[in-house]
């Protein structure tokens, strides 16, 4: 990333330059929520001041114009994704709101009595237990591609579980918990010699990679704005028209109907039959400022900037006595988890804190990954473009820190 200043970067986020308990924040929670630069915060306050009212309802100026803005957003991902048709490009609450929609709709037309749904061992609790309820409502069952030492999918096993009864396959882009990156071209184009659709949760892959969906094949693919520089309460479901036509509405309401009669109901064309009610507006809008930010900067540029820190980091933790990563996959994306046998990672997360740095510790929604590598949980450390390895370095030198008070 040679002709961009990621120096200059950090200035674009207040938060940056603001001390935490008494020091320079260094915030590696990037995982869990990216921080928010100031065009965005600027788009979002504009639009409260200037620009609000309902969308998709009045003939008035002011509805019209916030409708432009929130569907400029709809336009802007479909590029952003390169999705073939802007109506499937679905707007959500997050990658919860979106996998949930999946499984519901997806279950209610596709799924019968003995069929499998295919997870991973480490996914996200978003990408399990929509599949677990979705599963017992059918008679359906959910069956788990096992990981290796890794953090790596075992390719022979996941070619085992597909059957003649497999409906769909849901796997991470990025596991948010090990930072391994699934192999997800090659998953797709196997489930798809079988006609089996397979979901991505791209909520890690989309703020750290170049993502085309079409190049992917994908059949859905589902993130969330509040971790790709723009505001909580928004997501967006990327779907392929084939499926969303026939799946049946998962939310109902306003917005998402055609015709309303006490003697039946029919409803709205895609996207919105899957958009019912007042949307999150502002928030949808935010997201399309963070878009038009990340693209300035460029995905590809961003993601060889983490790349570089990524293994500068690895590199930095594991020069530490008795530090173990968990994951050491050979294709990782911005996140390191971390645990030391006899200190707790709870207790490292709390005196990084005191020192104004800010990581997760815990089981990251991943509890069944947790439990292949036989621990309660990790410290995690999680990288966005903002990071710099002056942050790293603080990291490892509060590690050490840390490591010396037991
Ligand atoms: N999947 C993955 C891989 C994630 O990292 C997260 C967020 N930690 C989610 C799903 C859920 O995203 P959200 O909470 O924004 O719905």
């Amino acid at each position: 990333p040679a002709d961009i200043d990621f120096d200059q970067i950090r200035s674009d986020f207040p938060v940056l330059q603001e001390e935490v308990r008494g020091k320079p924040l260094v915030y590696l929670d990037n995982a869990a929520s990216s921080q928010m630069p100031t065009p965005v915060a600027d788009r979002i306050d504009h639009y409260h001041r200037h620009e609000h009212a309902n969308v998709h309802r009045g003939i008035h100026h002011l509805s019209q114009k916030a409708t432009d803005a929130y569907e400029a957003t709809r336009k802007k991902i479909r590029s952003f994704i390169n999705a073939e048709h802007l109506h499937e490009v679905i707007y959500t609450t997050g990658t919860t709101d979106g996998i949930n929609l999946v499984a519901h709709s997806f279950g209610e037309q596709f799924l019968s009595e003995g069929d499998e749904i295919i997870v991973s061992e480490i996914e996200h609790h978003a990408n399990i237990v929509p599949w677990q309820i979705a599963a017992q409502k059918h008679g359906a069952n959910v069956r788990v591609i096992p990981v290796n030492d890794a953090g790596e999918l075992i390719w022979d096993e996941f070619l085992k579980l597909i059957n003649e009864r497999t409906a769909i396959i849901a796997v991470a882009q990025v596991s948010n918990a090990l930072g391994t990156v699934h192999p997800v071209k090659r998953i797709i184009r196997e489930a798809h010699k079988h006609d089996i659709p397979v979901l991505v949760d791209g909520a890690q892959g989309v703020p750290h990679s170049l993502v085309d969906v079409q190049d992917l094949d994908a059949d859905f693919y589902a993130f969330s704005s509040h971790k790709m520089c723009g505001p909580t309460g928004f997501g967006i479901l990327y779907g392929k028209e084939k499926y969303l036509e026939k799946m049946p509405p998962y939310r109902s309401g306003g917005d998402m109907i055609d015709k309303v009669a006490f003697e039946g109901t029919t409803f709205n064309d895609l996207p919105h039959k899957f958009e019912a009610g007042t949307p999150p507006i502002v928030a949808g809008i935010g997201l399309g400022a963070a878009v038009d930010y990340l693209t300035d900067i460029g995905m590809e540029n961003i993601a060889a900037h983490e790349q570089q820190l990524l293994d500068y980091a690895t590199e930095q933790l594991l020069s530490i006595d008795g530090l173990r990563i968990i994951g050491t996959a050979q294709e990782k994306a911005s996140v390191i988890s971390f645990v030391f046998d006899d200190i707790h990672a709870t207790d490292i997360g709390t005196i990084l804190d005191q020192q104004g740095i800010a990581i997760r510790t815990g089981h990251h929604c991943a509890q069944p990954a947790m439990r292949r590598y036989n621990i309660p949980g990790t410290a995690r450390a999680s990288l966005s473009f903002y990071n710099n390895k002056q942050d790293i370095n603080r990291l490892v030198e509060g590690v050490k820190e840390a490591k010396g008070f037991f």
